[in-house]
């Protein structure tokens, strides 16, 4: 299937390593010209470097934290610089911590607040004007299957990213007629680093391997295994693509069967 993705330019939020780098490869191996960021400048050289080396896509990689407004500003106008336009954008930041909530404090609120809901708010409002201008755009939230199914010990990520999906789902009516289709991407227990240093953690605290703690989530999953990275890509890849035109609005989990409810 041809998905229309050549020669636009995609804005990848915290994308140096796991479910963002691995939709960036995925949209570069499509023909896109990408703009990256995370807040380590390093890792994020070594990502855009191997991106550049295996598709011959352009890349400008800007070091930059999501949960800093003025960040997001240098992220979006450097991009529009380099490349005169954002006609995709995806949302992304790393997960706020887990716990329960009679231990999480009021700062840990506010600062996952800036960094989950925040964050996806003003990428969406610093992009939106151009792609209203041209009449095209395609914004894709990653969020979580919690937004389907709360997750226990994760109440901040359950709360805040049900908050991007009343955002997105509400955007998505204000700039339909624009050509502007605004979906959310829900990952399962995917297999990230974040997910890998999760286990190793997990498995520590309770006394026994991290490969036995990983297989006690596969015990939850349908498929009996983790995702893939390139799984949950693939369908990034397709509903930023302009045969997804028709699509705006939506949550679409990519878990393995591990949501049980029937929507
Ligand atoms: P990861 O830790 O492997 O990668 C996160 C990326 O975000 C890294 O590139 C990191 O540098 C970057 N980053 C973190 N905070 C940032 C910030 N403030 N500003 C800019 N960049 C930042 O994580 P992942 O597994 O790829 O997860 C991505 C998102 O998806 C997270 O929010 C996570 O909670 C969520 N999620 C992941 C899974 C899973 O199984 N992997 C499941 C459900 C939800």
């Amino acid at each position: 299937m041809e998905l229309g993705l050549k020669g636009k330019v995609a804005l990848v939020a915290a994308a140096s390593r796991g479910l963002g780098r691995a939709v960036a490869e995925e949209l570069a191996s499509e023909g896109a010209s990408l703009v990256l960021c995370a807040r380590d400048a390093q890792t994020l050289t070594e990502t855009s470097d191997a991106i550049v080396r295996n598709s011959g896509t352009a890349v400008l990689a800007v070091p930059a934290d999501v949960a800093v407004v003025s960040d997001v500003t240098r992220v979006v106008n450097s991009g529009i610089e380099r490349f005169g336009r954002i006609d995709v954008l995806i949302t992304n930041a790393g997960g706020p911590p887990a716990g329960k909530f009679e231990n999480l404090t009021r700062e840990q609120w506010e600062a996952a607040t800036r960094l989950t809901l925040y964050s996806a708010i003003e990428l969406a409002r610093q992009v939106l004007p151009g792609m209203k201008e041209r009449g095209w755009g395609r914004i894709l939230n990653i969020t979580s299957i919690a937004v389907k199914q709360p997750v226990e010990d994760l109440i901040l990520s359950n709360s805040l990213r049900a908050g991007v999906t009343g955002f997105a789902r509400t955007l998505a009516n204000e700039v339909a007629t624009y050509g502007i289709t605004v979906n959310n991407i829900l990952p399962g227990y995917t297999r990230t680093e974040r997910l890998e240093e999760l286990a190793a953690m997990m498995a520590e605290k309770q006394g026994i391997s991290s490969a036995e703690f990983k297989a006690k989530w596969e015990k939850e999953i349908p498929m009996k295994r983790l995702g893939e990275p390139r799984e949950f890509a693939a369908l990034a890849a397709f509903l930023v693509s302009e045969r997804a035109s028709y699509i705006t609005g939506t949550s679409i989990q990519v878990d393995g069967g591990w949501i049980r409810s029937l929507l």
